[in-house]
């Protein structure tokens, strides 16, 4: 089974060039009890949670809660993502439960970590990840061309904090709101080789060319979900004609629907197809 969480809905940054909008500040999120009604559901199948796509996960929910380590006691694997300004229960894990985060997309938004003063305590959070789970670890930095002025100041908060301590490379990721002029393509270049020791090989930022030209069939409402912080179960939340076929239910009213039938989508172009294809449950159609 994968699910994939769009975690609580919630963060404690303010990013101008976030693309989830509105950020969710004050409403209700998962908790473990509907995680628990969700796996049990699925007859405690091993299941993969992507917790990602709308807010920060480690923002969502109260430390007492222990939804991680609850849930890491379970047969899960688990990808996260965290803007690494709050660490929740992480440090509470036990040697088995890390063994189950199979992923931490951890983004350094300077601009705001500047702002609400937290640059020791991202330092100290990012380094306790990176102590604990490394090859785990994927450090990024978004580059947004209204903050181009402090690019190269960012770049090197982290070469002095991050990459000196720990050899842990970080991605440069354009700004996929606003793309650059000349003058900040070749600014951005320079400074990827400016850095070029610490900046991190070249990812896929497109995700519509992973499966472009193809027809697949696609596990969604069947092995796949999107989870939204209310509750609602989408198999598929990119297809609005087919909004019907993928209402799955919704966890907070312990009420869910599998689908009978795979579905053949001529669109695999979002970021779900391609966390079901990363993890080879997509098929391609002959
Ligand atoms: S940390 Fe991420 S989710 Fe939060 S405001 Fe910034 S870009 Fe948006
Ligand atoms: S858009 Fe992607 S996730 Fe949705 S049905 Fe098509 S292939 Fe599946």
């Amino acid at each position: 089974m994968i699910f994939f969480v769009s975690s609580s809905g919630h963060c404690t940054f303010d990013c101008q060039y976030c693309i989830v909008n509105p950020i969710v500040k004050h409403q209700p999120s998962l908790n473990y009890s509907d995680l628990d009604y969700l796996l049990n559901y699925f007859n405690g199948q091993k299941s993969f949670f992507a917790f990602s796509g709308s807010g920060d996960f480690f923002a969502g929910y109260p430390r007492s809660e222990r939804l991680l380590s609850r849930l890491l006691e379970r047969d899960v694997e688990v990808a996260l993502d965290t803007n690494a300004s709050i660490l929740q229960d992480f440090k509470e894990l036990s040697s088995a439960q890390l063994e189950k985060i199979r992923y931490i997309n951890l983004t350094m938004h300077y601009h705001q970590i500047k702002e609400k003063k937290l640059q020791q305590r991202w330092i100290d959070n990012t380094q306790y990840f990176l102590k604990k789970r490394s090859d785990q670890v994927f450090p990024d930095y978004i580059m947004s061309p209204s903050l181009m002025n402090e690019w190269f100041e960012a770049l090197q908060f982290y070469k002095d904090n991050i990459f000196a301590a720990t050899g842990k490379k970080i991605l440069m990721v354009r700004d996929i709101k606003n793309p650059f002029n000349t003058e900040q393509e070749n600014y951005f270049q320079k400074l990827s080789n400016d850095f070029d020791d610490m900046i991190e090989g070249k990812h896929m930022e497109d995700f519509s060319k992973t499966f472009s030209d193809h027809e697949v069939i696609c596990p969604a409402g069947q092995q796949y979900f999107r989870i939204w912080n209310d509750g609602r179960v989408q198999g598929c939340p990119n297809l609005p004609d087919a909004a019907e076929i993928f209402d799955n239910g919704n966890l907070k009213q312990r009420n869910l629907r599998v689908q009978q039938q795979p579905f053949v989508c001529t669109t695999p172009n979002f970021c779900d197809c391609r966390v079901i294809g990363d993890l080879g449950k997509m098929k391609i159609k002959h």
